[in-house]
């Protein structure tokens, strides 16, 4: 079975469909997605249309829980906030019925879904350290889990001597070994490459792919809709 993991769309079409393309070039048997479909960009209808199409397993992130406003939109900075509110004005009552019942945790096929952390996966905390890594690994039975919202792609891995390897592009699933995957993010990467990320796990292999997007296409979109210069500009330089 061949497996591709994205996150963090958020509402990026031309990001979403170049990464689609290249996942069924590689022949995936499933597609799993870990939340945050709107927020940011121009695109959450065709965002929405096309994940509930393509993707065979979809979590909720905290982006589409505050455009439904299950969750308060206070907690965001000015920008995000900004782009949750004229989200909210867009969606109909077809997407926000979907939004709603997305789950914010999956467990299956020996692997866990969140999109922020397996601790308190609904108050959206960071992992952003081997310490926090560390701490997380207690609260999930699993030997994998699939986390995204910090849009920092990474594979950190536990051995039976409690130490962990963090690999950023590559890595073996080892025996007796246990996994957090940051998929990073589709539609607004934050690790200095602009190019969308997303994971391709095969047999006992985890890769961590980019692809390249149209992205001055998406920002046009994103000035037409009068979003905020600051998340228009970043994507150019993926910060
Ligand atoms: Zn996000």
């Amino acid at each position: 079975m061949r497996y591709a993991v994205i996150s963090d769309v958020h509402a990026n079409l031309e990001a979403l469909n170049a990464v689609i393309k290249k996942i069924r070039e590689e022949h995936i048997d499933r597609l799993w997605f870990l939340g945050d479909i709107v927020g940011y960009g121009p695109d959450p209808l065709k965002c929405i249309e096309t994940l509930e199409k393509e993707a065979d397993v979809l979590i909720a992130g905290n982006h589409d829980q505050a455009a439904i406003g299950l969750v308060d939109i206070a907690y965001f900075n000015p920008y995000a906030r900004a782009a949750i509110e004229w989200t909210h004005d867009i969606l109909g009552d077809k997407e926000r019925a979907f939004l709603k019942q997305l789950p914010i945790k999956r467990e299956m096929d020996g692997v866990l879904l969140v999109h922020s952390t397996p601790i308190e996966p609904g108050q959206w905390h960071y992992l952003m350290s081997v310490k926090d890594a560390f701490k997380n690994f207690r609260y999930f039975k699993e030997n994998v889990c699939f986390i995204g919202h910090s849009h920092q792609p990474e594979i950190m891995e536990l051995s039976p001597d409690n130490r962990i390897t963090v690999y950023r592009e590559h890595s073996q699933i080892r025996e007796g070994h246990r996994y957090i995957i940051n998929a990073g993010s589709v539609g607004q990467p934050r690790d200095g490459n602009p190019d969308s990320a997303y994971v391709l796990i095969d047999k006992n292999s985890i890769k961590i792919n980019r692809c390249p997007y149209d992205i001055v296409s998406t920002q046009k979109k994103m000035r037409l809709a009068g979003l905020p210069a600051g998340l228009i500009d970043r994507l150019s330089r993926g910060i």
